[in-house]
């Protein structure tokens, strides 16, 4: 049997974490150990010095129109090396502040714009007179021809327009907009989503789905189909009954 490691990076780790995006991370240490594949996270905050392309996911939670500010110069300085660890294959998994950051711009609650790093066309503007998405939200994802029912909790004034690639389809909620039904964006490499909760303790196929695609940066031949199945009955049994309290049919 090979040895296989993952390195992970969580960028902002001390002021990006809102509703619980930490628990992503515990999902992904858990759920490597309990294989036995390596897994390491290092986190790295405002003004440390960090090679993010040699990490194998590259981690960015969401936070408050002020945390973004306060981050958004350093973030902005990493931009080059942010561009080498997508040309080498790292992963990237952006969740709500972190993922409008990574388009062309966000428009804070009180109207002052924030440069994004300008990887992708979305853009992202304030909700109308205050308005925001706030609730329990289902997506249907296509994650490279897989089909995965994700469920999470949304709380976003931001607006996300004009994303080409979009993670999935809104079943319940709002997703990039009031009225889009469109949730995320997704290219194959960088996975971003207004999904907190946090994400992958109430989705264990997208962690592995996560797990394998960092993997795949030293490893470019593994498939999902490689990953030993770990037993989901009690998160299955969680999002079965979430599934009935919301009048929706068994998705899983
Ligand atoms: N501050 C951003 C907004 O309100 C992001 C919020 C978040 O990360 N949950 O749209």
């Amino acid at each position: 049997m090979r040895e296989l490691n993952i390195k992970i990076v969580w960028m902002y780790h001390d002021i990006m974490d809102l509703y619980g995006d930490k628990g992503n991370m515990m999902v992904l240490k858990r759920r490597c150990e309990e294989r036995g594949i390596g897994i390491t996270i290092d986190t790295c905050g405002i003004g440390e010095t960090c090679d993010l392309s040699t990490y194998d996911l590259i981690f960015l939670g969401g936070g408050a129109d002020r945390e973004q500010m306060m981050l958004i110069d350093d973030l902005l300085s990493r931009k080059e090396n942010i561009q080498k660890a997508m040309d080498t294959g790292s992963f990237f998994f952006l969740v709500c502040g972190g993922y409008q950051l990574f388009g062309q711009y966000y428009i804070a609650a009180d109207g002052s714009k924030i440069k994004g790093l300008q990887f992708f066309d979305y853009y992202t503007d304030t909700g109308k007179d205050g308005m925001r998405c706030i609730g329990n939200i289902v997506i249907e994802c296509n994650l490279d021809g897989n089909k995965i029912i994700a469920v999470g909790f949304e709380n976003h004034g931001g607006q996300t327009y004009n994303v080409k690639h979009p993670l999935g389809k809104v079943i319940k909620g709002y997703g990039n907009s009031f009225n889009e039904k469109m949730e995320g964006f997704y290219n194959g490499q960088v996975f971003g989503t207004y999904l907190h909760g946090p994400l992958l303790p109430k989705n264990p196929k997208i962690a592995d789905f996560m797990i394998v695609k960092a993997l795949q940066k030293q490893h470019p031949d593994y498939r999902l189909q490689d990953l030993e199945p770990l037993n989901d009955q009690l998160e299955e049994k969680a999002r079965r009954i979430l599934f009935k309290r919301w009048g929706l049919s068994d998705t899983n």
